[in-house]
Formats: C-alpha cells, sequence, structure tokens
C-alpha cells in the first residue's frame, strides 16, 4: 500500500485509518518466511505541525532451528509509531521507505519492522541439544552416546590389562 505523505501533511485535518492484507510471502527474514497474507492496521492522525502514523500486525512466521533444522513456527507482532514532521519529507536521511512524491511505501516500512523483529536465530525450544556431530540425528534420537558409554568399561578394563603387563 502507498500512503501519500505529502498530501496528508498539506491537507489532512482528519485521521486516517487502514486496514489491508500485505503479501511477504516474497520476501526473506534472514531466512524465514511469512507464507500468509498479514493483516495489516495502518493509522495517521495530524496532531497540530506533525503527523503519528501507527502500523500494526501480527504474522505467523515460518523458519527453521538453528540447531537441529526442523521447522519452528512462531507469532511475530509488530507495533510501531512514528511522527513525522513537514521537514521530514525532505530529509534525506528520513528512515521510512518514502519515493520522490513522498509518498510512503507502507508495505516496505512493515517488512523493515518485521525484518527487525523476527529473532535471526530461532529454537524449536530452548533447550534443544541440535544435531549429533557423529550420525546427525537429533540428539534425543541418536544412539551414538549409549554407544560410546558400553565401549567404555572395555576400554577400561584394557587399561588395567596394560598396566599390568608394565
Ligand atoms: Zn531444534
Ligand atoms: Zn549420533
Amino acid at each position: 500500500m502507498q500512503f501519500d505523505l505529502r498530501k496528508f501533511i498539506a491537507a489532512g485535518a482528519r485521521p486516517y485509518h487502514a486496514e489491508y492484507q500485505c503479501d511477504l510471502s516474497a520476501r526473506d527474514f534472514a531466512g524465514a518466511r511469512i507464507p500468509e497474507p498479514v493483516s495489516v492496521c495502518f493509522d495517521a492522525q495530524p496532531d497540530g505541525t506533525e503527523i503519528q502514523m501507527t502500523l500494526r500486525a501480527k504474522a505467523s512466521v515460518h523458519g527453521e532451528c538453528a540447531r537441529c533444522l526442523d521447522p519452528v513456527e512462531s507469532e511475530e507482532t509488530v507495533c510501531a509509531e512514528w511522527t513525522v514532521r513537514q521537514r521530514d519529507l525532505d530529509d534525506p536521511d528520513f528512515e521510512l521507505p518514502l519515493d520522490e512524491h513522498g509518498r510512503l511505501d507502507v508495505d516496505e516500512w512493515l517488512y523493515q519492522e518485521f525484518l527487525f523483529q523476527i529473532p535471526t536465530v530461532l529454537l524449536c525450544s530452548a533447550d534443544c541439544q541440535g544435531l549429533c556431530p557423529q550420525c546427525g540425528k537429533k540428539m534425543a534420537d541418536c544412539v551414538c552416546q549409549r554407544a560410546q558409554d558400553s565401549r567404555a568399561p572395555a576400554d577400561a578394563r584394557l587399561s588395567v590389562l596394560k598396566s599390568l603387563l608394565n
């Protein structure tokens, strides 16, 4: 969605409210995805010489566990507020995505907020043990450790024999 911020600042006396569906399925969030359309709520409220803008959305984020690579799904919420003044529109360092006509790209803003919000490292659970470096299975399923444990006494007996021989 495009929002004509320059026009709104010049003439918008009434609060603006929009609810729409935003498709972010083609965007990448550090490896995670938002496959389903996101319900977005956007508000712009004139306040003297300023505009108060609010952007709200909730999305189901799909990624994979950084340790065991299992699919991970998490709910992430964006609630961003921004105050804009007339002079911001001509500020080259203005942080929101505006085009040269002063139109705000609300979808791009939403993308940036989610990118900031979504953890770069997703985990299936905080205590995920990850994968076994030997067999590549999940630690919970792997038997390497048990195999090693049953070998350990044999090794110990061997070392006892060895010390007797010495
Ligand atoms: Zn995991
Ligand atoms: Zn293993």
